[in-house]
């Protein structure tokens, strides 16, 4: 049997074969000029992918939760007032970040399966006086989409700088940083991306990093964005080797988003959830997140009732070759995370997905038949606009 993997999983998800070929190129110098062009090119994709116009925009050399951190330090310092909007694991992790930083952090948490509440948002947001407020976008742990752009407006309204972690939403839905005024944003490469894990793409408004108080420098020296913007801006200065493969990586697969369209891209990610949740629904599999707040990229259910349903994972993926996960914290065993992100929003990827669920299924006793589900999935697919 092969050791290929369909990453159907919340990430990392599948890689195009054109993404793994950039990896195997020839190095260049990091202060290469043609290595530093793949760098602007990159820029350039990404603020397209952010809806930013923001000069500092680049991939952090580390995955998500480093461009999380790099926002957090950068933002925060002793004794600066933070409000963070948690609702699942992702948030709970940013509290941590900004309370190491030496931050007063508020928190403000929503029940796991819920979005943020605006209105809650709002008023916490007032009485709190925070001077920064951070916020997921697309909570990874449970599949629920916050409204963003009425917590900018919010944050707009007391002048609260506004972290948002898109992680899960980069280059899967829209994403407006500059309509947001957000301070900083930040994803990572192996969700919607569609590139392997290892960088955290961050655009940083300009004039963000302002108001530092003298005597408190970045907590983090390795994510100082001042000192690495004398690196990704035209000075050039040497802060740390850039990771050259994964930008080679990266930049192809900002290529292939750009040679796609957005709009044709996030039409591509809302079918692919369509057709996923169809054919979970032919097996009585019910999602965990009301439809409003579903995300395209990301699909949650609760699993088979009266079955071991990490068993059934295990079987998944080493007899079909399909990587989904469980749930996170308050979720575990209660909750199957299907990813539909990047190269596995795809029918084809769908497709292969729930046939095989079917299959495992009717290994265990269930009635599942895989050419229903299939069935409904290109149905499904077809109908989404
Ligand atoms: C995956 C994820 C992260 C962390 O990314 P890593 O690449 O695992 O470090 C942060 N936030 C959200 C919402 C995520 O889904």
């Amino acid at each position: 049997m092969s050791d290929e993997v369909l990453l159907m999983g919340p990430g990392p998800s599948p890689v195009s074969r054109r993404v793994l070929q950039a990896l195997s190129r020839p190095l260049l110098g990091h202060l290469d000029p043609r290595f530093l062009a793949q760098l602007d090119s990159i820029a350039g994709d990404l603020r397209l992918a952010f809806g930013s116009s923001a000069a500092l925009t680049f991939p952090v050399s580390g995955t998500g939760s480093a461009a999380m951190e790099a926002a957090v330090v950068n933002l925060v310092w002793p004794g600066r007032s933070v409000l963070v909007l948690e609702n699942g694991i992702f948030g709970e992790r940013l509290v941590a970040m900004a309370e190491r930083a030496g931050g007063k952090v508020v928190r403000r948490s929503y029940p796991m399966g819920s979005p943020v509440d605006p209105e809650d948002a709002r008023a916490a947001l007032r009485s709190s006086g925070a001077e920064v407020v951070a916020v997921v976008h697309a909570e990874t742990s449970t599949g629920v989409c916050s409204d963003v752009a009425a917590l900018a407006q919010s944050a707009r309204e007391t002048g609260a700088q506004l972290i948002v972690d898109t992680v899960t939403s980069l280059g899967g839905m829209p994403v407006e940083m500059d309509a947001w005024d957000a301070a900083i944003v930040y994803s990572g490469s192996q969700k919607c991306l569609g590139a392997p894990p290892a960088l955290g793409p961050i655009s940083v408004r300009d004039g963000a990093l302002g108001g530092r108080p003298a005597g408190a420098p970045v907590q983090s020296w390795y994510l100082d964005l001042g000192l690495i913007a004398r690196y990704v801006g035209s000075e050039r200065l040497y802060h740390h080797t850039a990771p050259v493969s994964m930008v080679f990586a990266l930049a192809e697969a900002l290529r292939a988003l750009r040679e796609e369209g957005l709009a044709e891209r996030f039409l591509r990610h809302r079918k692919a959830a369509a057709a996923l949740r169809a054919a979970l629904s032919e097996f009585g599999l019910q999602s965990r997140v009301a439809q409003e707040h579903l995300l395209p990229s990301l699909t949650v259910v609760r699993p088979p009732e009266g079955l071991d349903e990490a068993a059934l994972r295990r079987e998944l993926l080493l007899a079909e070759g399909i990587e989904i996960a469980g749930g996170l914290g308050a979720w575990k065993a209660q909750a199957w995370r299907i990813g539909t992100m990047g190269e596995g929003a795809r029918l084809g990827s769908v497709l292969r997905t729930v046939q095989a669920i079917a299959r495992v299924l009717r290994r265990n006793g269930q009635s599942a038949s895989p050419a229903a589900a299939a069935q409904a999935a290109t149905a499904a697919w077809k109908e989404t606009r």
